[in-house]
């Protein structure tokens, strides 16, 4: 069946969707039905793979929702904060951002903690927040904030968080699968990703790992019918499998293809190692070219990695973004605001000699735009 999929112009060197195997992209090929036993037998076992790989603990559940990523951290927040909590937002980039917005949008009273997008949060911070306002029900944190690459200290901010007995959300978007990652070492409640990032699925559903006992007491909570976490919660667990409105089976059938692809490779570990070689062989090559990364070294995760833009004055991002497009590489564009960057993922069905064909073909984009 893989024979079907066409040839790619491009290989996706972006954060998400990011490239995926033939055969994942090959379980599309088929329509699926949405009610019968096999498909809910398929969902539950995926749910069970998913808690898997960040817990072994029978108090963790998964909640598949569709949508992107955002509908899962929206779904979330809007759903387990009760009516008379409060939310502490810690904000170093983009996504922590977004979960201030959703919180403002949701009306939901909050507090936001913003840091510098080159600086990790402070659990010392945190700490003397949730001492001064016992209204504070609850913190949420980006575990690699994809602004940067940066990872932030989630274990430190959970141990804060568990010591005040206040309730821990972690997005975890675009760690999940890539990074070992533990609900109970980072004494999380709730651990957010989607299907198209390290778990190397495609984009159109995203899930949310939760603790039983804590989503268990939200019923009634949520500002939104669809993203009723609870409620979804409550009807793939009754219903063994069933979700609430049209699921997203192609999706689902490819994020099983790509978990079972995840365990052949060796599981979180083996991906992490990959990815991580990616990153570094990356960095080295670029640092060689003359292109520094942003951050230092001890701050860079292996899911994408920001780095400072040429001051050449022939070089402009969109010119250096089409060249390198049509020698069959797609990048990101910078979304810090301090400097101006690019943005490269190294995640996804991505191997050592892709880096090496990309490094090939960065040399002689630049030196195109640099003569
Ligand atoms: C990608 C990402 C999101 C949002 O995901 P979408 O699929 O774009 O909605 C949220 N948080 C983080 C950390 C991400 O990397």
């Amino acid at each position: 069946m893989s024979d079907l999929v066409p040839p790619a112009p491009y290989l996706l060197l972006t954060p998400g969707p990011a490239s995926t195997s033939p055969t994942v992209k090959a379980a599309m090929l088929r329509d699926w039905c949405t009610w019968d036993r096999d498909y809910h037998d398929l969902v539950q076992q995926l749910r069970a793979d998913l808690v898997a790989l960040a817990s072994d603990s029978a108090e963790v559940t998964a909640v598949l929702l569709q949508g992107s990523g955002t509908f899962a951290v929206e779904a979330t927040v809007g759903s387990v904060v009760p009516p008379d909590g409060k939310l502490l937002v810690l904000d170093n980039g983009a996504y922590g951002r977004r979960i201030g917005e959703i919180a403002a949008r949701l009306g939901i009273v909050h507090q936001v903690l913003r840091y510098a997008e080159t600086c990790p949060v402070d659990p010392a911070d945190i700490n003397a927040a949730l001492r001064a306002d016992p209204q504070l029900s609850h913190v949420a944190l980006v575990h690699c904030e994809t602004t940067t690459g940066m990872l932030n200290p989630a274990a430190a901010v959970g141990e804060v968080v568990a010591r005040h007995g206040r309730c821990f959300i972690v997005d975890a978007m675009s760690s999940f699968g890539g990074l070992p990652l533990s609900m109970d070492g980072l004494q999380a409640d709730y651990l957010i990703a989607s299907a198209n990032k390290c778990l190397q699925g495609v984009p159109g559903c995203a899930f949310v790992l939760a603790r039983r006992g804590r989503l268990a007491a939200t019923a009634g909570w949520a500002r939104s019918l669809s993203l009723d976490l609870w409620d979804q919660w409550r009807e793939m667990e009754d219903g063994h499998g069933k979700w609430r409105y049209t699921s997203p089976t192609h999706v689902v059938r490819a994020l099983a293809q790509a978990v079972a692809e995840l365990q052949a490779e060796g599981g979180v570990t083996a991906r992490h190692a990959r990815y991580r070689a990616n990153q570094q062989r990356l960095v080295a090559g670029l640092a060689a070219l003359g292109v520094a990364a942003l951050l230092p070294p001890e701050l860079h995760s292996p899911v994408i990695t920001a780095f400072r833009e040429p001051d050449w004055p022939s070089y402009t991002f969109e010119r250096f973004y089409a060249a390198l497009k049509q020698r069959g590489f797609v990048i990101y564009p910078g979304k810090v605001s301090a400097a101006p960057t690019f943005r490269i993922g190294t995640i996804g069905h991505l191997f050592a000699e892709d880096i090496e064909r990309l490094l090939d073909a960065l040399a002689q984009t630049f030196h195109d735009l640099a003569a």
